[in-house]
Order: structure tokens, then sequence, then C-alpha cells
């Protein structure tokens, strides 16, 4: 069903008003030139506006140097304009020493980073690392991986049914023997948004390292990760507008300072002697070899862009659209929608169809031009508990708008009808 031609008999017309795009689907190069296409997969990767692709052509056109290395005036142009990247994300975060602030490909990377240098400095036998039930494999694997390197116990916090973390149950799990609790600030495959303060909480009670998953975070909430008190925050600039490959981890100095480099190379060294090497400073310790310099080029022009939209506005937005999914998805017989409920979610709205596979249905969506997102959402141990083996998931952002949230019910209800037949 096009944008155009939508009909507006699943919701109410009232329901409707206020449900257009936050960002001009014209920004975005890709969505422009398919105006049928109902994009709904943006927890994996979200499109790119036109003003991220221009700052990396630039970037290329006019500065393109290795940074940090020649004493020549283009290198140098490279090495502000990488640093100026990093002043404007770490600014977009709240975070106030931008040296903090490390680039790496993205959450998985980060999060490796932190289990790795961190966590092998730390963690010793018998000492616990607790996470969630939510997590997604990049919270999860590393850290149970840790654990077994180590002797250390691994545990898992449990969910209530309805797709939230149970507090209390977690509370007990997190005794002093707890080196590290490690969570997810919003999940990718239910969209429940996790309480940040109460987890942290925990955790410091505890003198336990606070590590949150912000994948699904820092695109969607008006966060300040300075003011939400964990000790690691993870992020993928690809699922906030950026390009690929972009992304970072933001950690208190002091343990950056104290922890060693998690890859070694160029850069990230003050003296290499024969026997014995020194780090350099932050953030270089962390970043080792040439920088992908376009991946914060790019990854700060989405960042403007998403101020400039109002970045209070995008959760509420993206709800609302999941809030009319999540009521017209019900209103078709056989439709199972996981989670929690709206005002506990971000924009994610996974459920299943009956006995029809997700990757059926999927393949069914896209004939009709909707592309969601089918399989367990790198997260295996949350679909166990469950009790399903995948779910078919759409996911919102700032370019949806209602004929978006129109066309999946439609197209779910025209594949109910057809499996069924
Ligand atoms: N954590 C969560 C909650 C995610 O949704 C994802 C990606 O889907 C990741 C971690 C991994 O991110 P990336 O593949 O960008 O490293």
């Amino acid at each position: 069903m096009s944008r155009q031609t939508m009909s507006r008999t699943r919701v109410s017309d009232a329901e409707l008003a206020g449900m257009t795009s936050l960002a001009p689907r014209s920004d975005f190069p890709l969505l422009a030139a398919q105006p049928h296409l109902h994009y709904l997969d943006s927890a994996a990767t979200t499109q790119k506006p036109r003003v991220v692709l221009d700052a990396i052509t630039r970037y290329y056109e006019t500065v393109n140097a290795n940074p940090h290395r020649g004493a020549y005036r283009l290198s140098a142009a490279a090495t502000e304009a990488y640093h100026h990247a990093r002043v404007r994300i770490a600014k977009f975060l709240g975070v106030a020493d931008v040296d903090t602030l490390i680039f790496t490909r993205g959450t998985t990377e980060s999060l490796n980073l932190v289990a790795s240098a961190w966590g092998r400095a730390n963690v010793k036998a018998g000492d616990r690392i607790v996470v969630t039930r939510l997590e997604h494999h990049a919270n999860f694997v590393p850290w149970q991986a840790l654990a077994s390197a180590v002797g250390a116990e691994f545990v898992i916090a449990e969910l209530h049914a309805d797709g939230t973390i149970d507090l209390d149950a977690m509370a007990r799990l997190v005794t002093p023997r707890t080196k590290v609790v490690a969570f997810g600030h919003v999940s990718n495959a239910l969209g429940t948004v996790n309480p940040v303060a109460e987890i942290v909480g925990m955790a410091q009670r505890v003198g336990a390292l606070a590590v949150c998953d912000g994948a699904q975070g820092a695109p969607h909430l008006d966060i300040s990760v300075d003011s939400l008190g964990v000790d690691a925050y993870a992020f993928s600039g690809h699922k906030m507008l950026g390009p690929m490959g972009s992304g970072g981890l933001v950690m208190r100095r002091a343990l950056l300072e104290q922890m060693p480099p998690y890859q070694m190379g160029g850069d990230m060294i003050a003296h290499v002697g024969d026997e014995h090497t020194t780090w350099n400073v932050l953030p270089h310790k962390f970043e080792a070899g040439t920088p992908n310099v376009e991946a914060p080029i790019g990854l700060a022009a989405a960042c403007d862009y998403l101020t400039a939209l109002g970045r209070g506005n995008v959760l509420a937005h993206e709800r609302a659209l999941a809030a009319q999914a999540m009521a017209a998805l019900a209103e078709i017989p056989g439709v199972t929608v996981l989670g929690p409920p709206a005002n506990r979610r971000g924009g994610v709205v996974s459920f299943t169809l009956a006995d029809v596979h997700p990757h059926d249905l999927s393949q069914m969506l896209d004939a009709d031009g909707v592309c969601v997102r089918a399989g367990h959402h790198c997260a295996q141990p949350l679909m166990r508990a469950l009790n399903v083996h995948a779910t078919t998931r759409a996911s919102f952002y700032v370019y949806n708008d209602a004929s978006d949230v129109e066309a999946l019910a439609a197209s779910v209800d025209a594949a109910r009808r057809k499996f069924a037949g």
C-alpha cells in the first residue's frame, strides 16, 4: 500500500492525526527513490540522510589524509576533522570528557573491548558476572566467554512475563562477589526500555562495573551518558543515521587509564623500547592503527541532524507508531505481540503469526514493500525464555509514519488469509 493511497480503516483518523514522519522522507535518498518502500528494520540499521552522505564525500574530496601522522597541512586538517567529529558526538551524547569517547566499529567491538581489556585485568576466579535475559549476543557472549576463561560465575537475571526485567530477582543476584553488571538500555528484540538508574544502583552498592549496551538507547532516547551513572556505555552509529562501522565506547577516565590497551600497533603508543612500550594518552591508547575517519565524520553529521529534528521528539514519535502497530496487529487473528506495553518500550514491535514461520512471513511482507526483520534477533537466550525460535520484528524510526503501520498491518493480514486458505 503506498503512502499516497493508504486507507485509514484500521486505526481511527483521530489516532492517525499527527502521525506524519518526524524527518522528511525526502532527506533520505534511498527512501526518496523508493516511495513505496516501508522500511521497518531500523533496529538493525537505519537509512542515511543526504547530510551524512555529503559530509563523508566532502571529507574525501577536500581533507583526506592519514590523521596524526603527517606534518603537512592536509594531514593536520584530517586530524582536526577527526577531533572535531569526536567533540560533536561527545556533546550529542552528553559526555563532558571528550577523550573518554573511544571510537570503535560499533557496540559489538565496544563491549568486547570492555570484556577483554577491563575484564581480563579485573575479573578473577570465583567472581560473578550478571547479565539479563534480554541481552543481545554482543552483551552476553563476551561476558560468558570471560567468565569461562577466568573461572568466574555467569548468571542471568530473568524477566517478568511481559519482557521487563524482574528487578527484585536481579538485585538478589548482584552480591558482593559481583564484578560486572551488564545490561541493555533498550531491548532490540522486544523494545523494553530498562530502568538504568535502578540497575546502576545495584552495581554501585557492591562496587561492580555497570556496563550498558546503548545500541538501541543512543539512537532513540534523549540521553546524557554522564548522567546515566554507568561505567561504560557502548553504541553503534549505523543505528542512528550514521555510517556502517561507526560507533564507540564511553568509559570512565580512571578505568580507561588503569586498564591495558585492547589492540596494539600504531597510534596507541607513547614510546616503543626494545623491551617495553608505553601507551599513548586517551583516546589514542584504545584506537590502534589508522582510524576509519569517515565514520565519525558521518556520525557527527547524523548527530547534528538528529539534534535539529529535536532529539526529545524521537522516542515519543516511534512509541506512538509502535502503539498504533500493536493495536493494529492485535486485531489480526493469530497474531501475538510480544513484550511490554507501548509506554514501556521504544519503537520495536515483535510478533508471531500462528504457526507461520517468521522467515516466510517476512518474505510475503517484502513482496508488499514492507521490510521487517525475522529471526532470533541475536537474542537466543531470550527466544528460549519466550518459548519461540524466532519472531517477526518491525522497528520504527524518524522517517516512518502512519502509512508504514497501515502497510504492515494490511500485509500481515493478507499473509494470514493466504496461509489460512
Ligand atoms: N546490542 C543491541 C541491543 C543491538 O541491537 C545490536 C545490533 O542489533 C548490537 C548490540 C550489536 O551492534 P553492532 O552490530 O552495531 O555492533
